[in-house]
């Protein structure tokens, strides 16, 4: 099947708080932007539950900001496209993006937006229970634990958040974390300290999952301490992985500059990448902070820098089509 290729002047790719933020303010630079969302809209956001630093609201649960970010955009005047962006060429302008739909898109910019997605531990075991035990989002699968015994691994706030969530649906919840501090805000912290539900074991490291194959279904995770090397099984019926997250580079990693693990790099304290004309925010690019509100924070930085690109392409363009010989010598000795 092949389609005519569409025309935008800003595409979007990725529908997270720095994709949205992105489009109302494309949007309202009337660059008429494209949006398109990817494979989960909404992003990391959505598989959360209350989101308690997001400014202005002292409580919002995550799927819900993200339904009103969407309406947001919307609003503005974005259009947003519920496709997944399968390739992207960014070797000639206007570049071109290639959609699982067949749709093709070409773009006189580009703002990546992709986000980051969970990292997995990478045990067999861990891949064999997938979906049977083993899950790496709290807010999806949790409800499938009722009563029973659950082991979350990790030490940042992804890994207490799902901890103390868990606690709504199992009797008892044991954090696993391979060092002795937790990395995750202290007011997190403290819930997780003071819940009678949740017993925290310090530094092991989740060797296997221990389980049956007919039915397939987890039993126990067992555990080895990180220096004494003592084994340990712990009873549990589910496995919640919470080890960070790895940005969702893939489409461009053959093309720009990636860093610290995968995050595309960008000129310090601006969005643009290596290539004229694409920007990138967010978590794909945002190896430290990687906040809703500082994704949401580079979206418009992201907009405003294409808007900039885009103004001075135009100044550019203007000035190549003037007859031969009659070019401005002031410009032409930029
Ligand atoms: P993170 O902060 O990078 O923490 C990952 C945790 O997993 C660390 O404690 C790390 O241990 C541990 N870990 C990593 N690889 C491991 C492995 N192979 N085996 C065992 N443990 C491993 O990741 P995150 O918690 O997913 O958070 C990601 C970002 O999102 C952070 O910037 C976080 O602040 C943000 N976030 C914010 C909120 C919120 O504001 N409420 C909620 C969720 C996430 P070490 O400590 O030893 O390195």
């Amino acid at each position: 099947m092949s389609h005519h290729p569409t025309h935008t002047k800003v595409l979007i790719v990725g529908s997270g708080p720095a994709g949205y933020t992105a489009s109302v303010y494309a949007s309202r630079a009337m660059l008429e932007p494209m949006l398109i969302q990817g494979i989960e809209p909404g992003g990391q956001l959505t598989t959360t539950t209350e989101v308690e630093n997001w400014p202005g609201d002292t409580e919002v649960q995550g799927p819900d900001l993200m339904v009103r970010m969407e309406a947001h955009a919307r609003a503005m005047g974005t259009n947003i496209v519920h496709d997944i962006v399968t390739s992207l060429d960014l070797t000639r302008r206007p570049f071109t993006a290639t959609c699982d739909s067949g749709a093709v898109v070409t773009a006189d910019a580009i703002i990546l937006a992709t986000g980051a997605r969970a990292k997995w531990l990478g045990l067999p075991s861990e891949e064999k229970f997938k979906g049977f035990g083993v899950s790496a989002c709290a807010t999806c699968d949790g409800f499938f634990y009722r009563g029973q015994e659950i082991v979350v691994v990790g030490g940042g706030n992804t890994a207490v958040e799902e901890a103390l969530f868990l606690t709504n649906f199992a009797s008892k919840v044991t954090l696993v974390h391979r060092r002795g501090e937790l990395r995750a805000e202290k007011i997190l912290q403290n819930r997780l300290l003071k819940n009678p539900k949740i017993e925290t074991l310090w530094h092991h490291a989740v060797e296997e999952v221990v389980g049956t194959t007919d039915p397939l279904g987890v039993e126990a995770v067992r555990v080895k301490h990180v220096e004494t090397g003592e084994i340990t099984e712990i009873p549990a019926k589910g496995l919640f992985i919470a080890i960070g997250h790895a940005p969702a580079s893939e489409l461009v990693k053959d093309q720009l500059e990636l860093h610290h693990g995968g995050y595309v790099k960008v000129e310090p304290g601006t969005t643009r990448t290596a290539i004229p004309g694409v920007f990138a925010a967010g978590d794909l690019t945002d190896h430290v902070y990687r906040q809703a509100v500082t994704s949401a924070g580079m979206g418009c930085m992201a907009a405003l820098d294409a808007e900039r690109f885009l103004a001075e392409q135009g100044e550019t363009d203007a000035s190549t089509e003037l007859p031969l010989g009659y070019g401005a010598p002031e410009a032409a000795a930029e």
